[in-house]
């Protein structure tokens, strides 16, 4: 493993071409295995975040290294998605192919992975989100749960050591938080949590970071959650609201 961070930011600053700074200095070192809950209300810059880490937005200033990669080089860019896999807010954005089993072969065929090694990879991520037998399915035909559980099956069929998962309990009811829940404890590596669901949160993060308008106000245990005040102060609402 060695003992690089898994995301390493330097004084990272993001502009939006309109010139709104959507992220302003931030420096920030995750280690591998880490559980970190992103919070931050609307506009805080948590998905600019996601998008510089994952290189689809170039920073304005500052550096980025994700397993040890800087997303801005090509070269780099090109070997990321074995290394960092994004589960977005809306699994209908992600599940594009036909068929289940499509979906979830897609990133490893584009790795240039030998058929029967695709085909094992689809296997393994599909029991590992619960979906054995789904391969046929047709995406708009299942459940919101396993909907997301099959857009997690595809990142996971690359195996990256860091996920990022913006908002993952959006559309999910208890049953689909508590499964997705247990699914992330069991699954190893680093993730990075972007969500309001602040106990969903507090029960699966080893660290909390807090942004706000930019800037990271707070980054530490999962007792930020308990500081009332200081949520409420950037327009979030306690754990107990
Ligand atoms: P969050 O994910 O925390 O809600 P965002 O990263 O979406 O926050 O937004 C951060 C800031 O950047 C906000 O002020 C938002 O209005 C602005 N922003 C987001 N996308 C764009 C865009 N495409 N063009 C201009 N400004 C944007």
């Amino acid at each position: 493993m060695g003992y690089n961070p898994a995301i390493e930011l330097n004084r990272l600053s993001y502009h939006y071409p309109d010139g709104r700074c959507a992220l302003k200095e931030i420096s920030w070192q995750v280690q591998p295995d880490e559980i970190v809950g992103l919070i931050g209300p609307n506009g805080a810059g948590k998905s600019t975040l996601f998008l510089c880490l994952a290189g689809v937005l170039k920073p304005s200033a500052g550096e980025i290294r994700v397993a040890g990669l800087n997303p801005t080089l090509a070269a780099d860019r090109k070997i990321l998605p074995s290394q960092l896999g994004i589960i977005f807010q809306n699994p209908d954005d992600q599940l594009f192919c036909p068929t289940i089993g499509e979906d979830v072969a897609f990133g490893p065929l584009n790795l240039g992975l030998s058929l029967p090694e695709v085909q094992q990879r689809v296997q393994q991520s599909l029991e590992q989100v619960n979906l054995l037998g789904y391969e046929n399915r047709v995406p708009f035909q299942i459940s919101g749960g396993e909907k997301r559980r099959a857009a997690l099956a595809g990142v996971l069929a690359m195996q990256p050591k860091i996920l990022l998962l913006d908002e993952p309990t959006m559309f999910l009811d208890p049953r689909g938080r508590r499964e997705l829940r247990d699914l992330l404890t069991k699954i190893s590596g680093t993730k990075i949590i972007a969500s309001h669901d602040l106990r969903f949160i507090h029960k699966l993060c080893t660290r909390i970071t807090l942004l706000s308008e930019g800037k990271m106000v707070a980054d530490g245990s999962p007792d930020i959650l308990l500081d009332q005040d200081l949520l409420e102060y950037h327009g979030l609402e306690g754990l107990d609201a």
